[in-house]
């Protein structure tokens, strides 16, 4: 295995966690303090309080898309196909890239960008970088031979790793960019489903294939006066290199002797922030709620054992990645980085306690561990940022996962820098945007660029954040179906939306390594398709009492985080601090995700389906991607 840590920031990992280990805590006055941050953070608004931006709404000038702004002409296209795919990340690509495979290759890969990517392809903010590591997190390095260039690759190693993907399967050919999926139904008569498009086009599919993404709508933060500023302004997923001047991999050259501010320090601020302060006069950084940093530890991947690594590697780094972070064991996992740094810290806890199936002692064990770790993280800023009052703010006070945490080497660093200021808008929230900047209490800060890094829409419903509404049999809408929150058997099939897979978080598994999940759902249905195909069947539905038992087990594996999720300070994991109401993240899910791998295969190996309902070949149609009667082809 690649060992390609950076020596220093590597020994720093296992300091933080060797001084945590001797930490003594006292649990009830840190607990007594997380609950005071975590009230001073709530919003009665929720999800509500923030903007989504559309390109229907008021806010769409934020959506245009700066790396191609003008829309490449073409006229609608009517088309039969054997499957339809909506979105070009690496859900979409993944399970384009196994149909094809598979020789299923009558299908379309319909796309709002101009280019494969998703997520990457919109995220090009100066410093952009993955936080998992690049081996397990790019999917099939395996079958492309493809070396990552460092431990966390960069998010334009990514973005071109996403075009390999389509070249090598040859998706280039089947995808259909800057299309907007606007309206599906399903036509009973004709076992498909109808797709429309913003672009004219009519698809009918025998099976649609969805991951609209959960990161893929930005938001705004609900602050009133945006459309007032006079300066420029963006969201960070829209970077404006023409303000900013430089790249993704920084030399912001034209923010030189600019006021710039930035709302938002998750982990996209975590990594925009120490390139900002590079570059302009000044930063003021507005802080609602501090991240947790880790060391990052980035370095060159070492080729020479990257090429020994035997076949099969990538898969079981992955299983073991998922095993430690959800403490399932997975000690011997070849990858160091901050997860796996806290998931053996907190395994030790486990062990020292000797049990792990007494629940209240285990409870103990970890919140205790998880208490030390953050106090030593805290204790991490103190040794880095020099003044007490920046190192203050930055402190955070909530546990582990309660929020995602970051990783950085550069970015406690950057506040040594004068030009920097954090501005703590927790307890005195920002109260508007003026022509000139930003109004906190009785302060107005004036600035010449604000960047928004207010992360993206998971609190409204599936439908809502996809961008249109599924009818399925019997005229029943998914954005009624689904207006509490998605039900989908295996996280994948929805009750009367038969032939239809939704990929990505809707009942299946949190993991920090998304992708793997996604790669995961792509296996799972291309073997369901391959098998469809071989026997002539058309339709592939769920049955009720396969999703009613689905949905109290998944309720059931989720109650232990969800009442941990209740006490956390609020944020996307929780729904804003309402992890009871609809929530993509939160409670709503299998876990742990080597669990529900392990579920799926078994599930496939059985060869039984049980839970589903295959049927056909229908009468009218020998073979699936053939002319329909009416000619529509
Ligand atoms: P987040 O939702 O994580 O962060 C949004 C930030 O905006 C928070 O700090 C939030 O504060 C702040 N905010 C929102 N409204 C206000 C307000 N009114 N006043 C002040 N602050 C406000 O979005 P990100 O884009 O940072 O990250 C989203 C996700 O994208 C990550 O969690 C991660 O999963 C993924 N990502 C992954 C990366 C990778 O390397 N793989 C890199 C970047 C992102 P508060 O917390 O108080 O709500």
């Amino acid at each position: 295995m690649p060992r390609t840590d950076v020596t220093v920031t590597r020994s720093e990992l296992e300091s933080i966690a060797a001084n945590a280990r001797r930490l003594q805590i006292d649990v009830d006055e840190l607990r007594e303090r997380y609950r005071a941050e975590r009230d001073r953070r709530f919003n009665p608004r929720g999800s509500g309080q923030f903007h989504p931006i559309a390109a229907t709404n008021e806010y769409s000038r934020f959506d245009r898309d700066p790396w191609a702004p003008e829309i490449e002409p073409r006229p609608p296209m009517t088309e039969t196909l054997d499957v339809l795919i909506i979105g070009g990340g690496f859900g979409g690509l993944g399970a384009a890239t196994r149909l094809v495979k598979a020789g299923i290759d009558n299908l379309r890969v319909v796309e709002v960008a101009a280019d494969f990517g998703g997520t990457w392809y919109w995220n090009r903010y100066p410093g952009v970088r993955c936080d998992i590591e690049s081996y397990i997190y790019l999917p099939f390095l395996e079958e492309t031979g493809f070396v990552p260039a460092d431990k966390y690759s960069t998010g334009g190693e990514i973005l071109e790793y996403c075009r390999l993907l389509g070249r090598t399967f040859g998706i280039y050919d089947k995808a259909v960019f800057q299309t907007r999926v606007v309206g599906i139904e399903w036509l009973n008569a004709e076992q498909r489903y109808r797709v429309a498009t913003d672009r004219g086009d009519t698809f009918l599919a025998r099976f649609v294939i969805t991951q609209s993404g959960i990161f893929s709508r930005p938001q705004l933060p609900g602050i009133p006066g945006i459309d007032d500023f006079e300066g420029d302004s963006f969201h960070t997923s829209r970077w404006d290199y023409d303000v900013t001047g430089g790249d993704a991999t920084g030399s912001l050259d034209r923010l030189v002797g600019r006021r710039v501010g930035i709302i938002g320090t998750g982990a996209t601020g975590v990594q925009v922030i120490p390139q900002l302060a590079r570059a302009a006069d000044r930063v003021i950084v507005f802080q609602r709620t501090p991240t947790y940093i880790a060391p990052r530890g980035n370095g060159p991947t070492d080729r020479e054992s990257f090429a020994a690594l035997a076949p099969g590697w990538q898969q079981q780094w992955i299983d073991t990645f998922d095993r430690i972070t959800t403490l399932l064991d997975g000690l011997n996992c070849p990858i160091n980085d901050g997860w796996t740094a806290f998931g053996r810290h907190q395994a030790a806890a486990l062990q020292e306690i000797g049990s792990r199936l007494d629940p209240d002692a285990r409870a103990a064990a970890l919140e205790a561990s998880d208490l030390a770790w953050n106090q030593e993280l805290r204790n991490w800023v103190d040794r880095t940022v020099h003044d007490p009052h920046k190192a203050a703010v930055l402190k955070a006070y909530y546990r582990t996962h309660c929020k995602r945490p970051g990783f950085s080497d550069e970015y406690l660093e950057a506040f040594n820098s004068p030009n920097l200021t954090v501005l703590d808008v927790s307890a005195t929230p920002i109260d508007r945007i003026t022509p000139k900047g930003v109004v906190v209490g009785d302060t107005e800060y004036e600035l010449d660029v604000l960047i928004h890094a207010t992360g993206f829409d998971l609190g409204h419903t599936w439908t809502e954040r996809a961008g249109y509404d599924v009818v399925g049999r019997n005229g029943t809408r998914l954005s009624e179906r689904w207006r509490t929150g998605s039900v989908a058997f295996h996280g994948l099939l929805a009750r009367d939306f038969p032939n239809m897979f939704f990929m990505g978080v809707t009942q299946t598994s949190g993991t920090p390594n998304f992708a793997g999940l996604l790669v995961q759902q792509a296996v799972h249905i291309a073997h369901l398709l391959e098998h469809m195909r071989r026997h002539g069947s058309t339709t592939i539905e769920v049955e009720q009492a396969a999703q009613d038992e689905w949905q109290r087990m998944v309720l059931e594996r989720a109650a232990p985080r969800a009442a941990a999720l209740a006490e956390c300070t609020p944020g996307y994991f929780n729904n804003e601090g309402e992890p009871g109401k609809t929530s993509v993240l939160g409670p709503n899910r299998f876990a742990p995700a080597v669990e529900l791998y392990q579920l799926l295969a078994k599930w496939r190996e059985d060869g039984r389906f049980e839970g589903v309902r295959i049927a056909g070949p229908e009468p009218r149609a020998a073979s699936s991607g053939e002319p329909l009667p009416d000619g529509t082809d």
